[in-house]
């Protein structure tokens, strides 16, 4: 499968939680790790957009940016679900990426959301799919990009 690539658009922060709760579904409806980095300035909505997805898989709790803690891991029903922030990465508390354990997790069905991935080049795993958020008009847009056959899939159940 050539890499394939699409545009979203998320007038506002409603439409954004929404876009999240159909990537679950297609995210239920994929077997295999996936692997999704979301790239954008602060406040595009790449947090947003992770909240929505976790809820739709089932977290009935607190979802926090993980923009202090670095990390954050959810166990729900259909799979786990990891979402790193590395913003921060130049904070005193991480000494070394290598460290987190992220290749361990590629294994089973587990997700690994990557905000801010720029910081680490190099030393995450590959993408399935990336996602860059734009600011438009008061609203977002979001444009992917699927470089292996399972995030071309993925992305193709996100909008069908
Ligand atoms: P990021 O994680 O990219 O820094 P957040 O997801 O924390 O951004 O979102 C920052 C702000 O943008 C939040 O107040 C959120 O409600 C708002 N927001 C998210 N998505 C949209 C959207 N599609 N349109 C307008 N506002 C949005
Ligand atoms: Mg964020």
């Amino acid at each position: 499968m050539a890499e394939s690539s699409l545009e979203l658009t998320a007038p506002d922060e409603a439409a954004m939680l929404s876009l999240g709760a159909r990537l679950a579904h297609a995210i239920e409806r994929t077997t295999g790790p996936l692997v999704i980095y979301l790239s954008g300035e602060l406040g595009a909505g790449k947090t947003t957009l992770v909240r929505g997805c976790l809820r739709a898989l089932g977290e009935r709790g607190t979802i926090r940016s993980p923009t202090f803690t670095l990390l954050e891991t959810y166990s729900l029903a259909s799979r786990g679900v990891t979402h790193l922030d590395l913003y921060r990465l130049d904070a005193p508390h991480i000494d070394n990426i290598e460290d987190l354990g992220l290749r361990d997790l590629l294994t089973g069905d587990h997700v690994l959301f990557v905000e801010w991935p720029e910081r680490a080049a190099g030393e995450l795993p590959s993408p399935d799919v990336r996602v860059q958020f734009a600011f438009d008009n008061g609203g977002r847009q979001l444009a992917c990009v699927a470089p292996t056959d399972r995030g071309a899939s993925l992305v193709q159940l996100w909008v069908r």
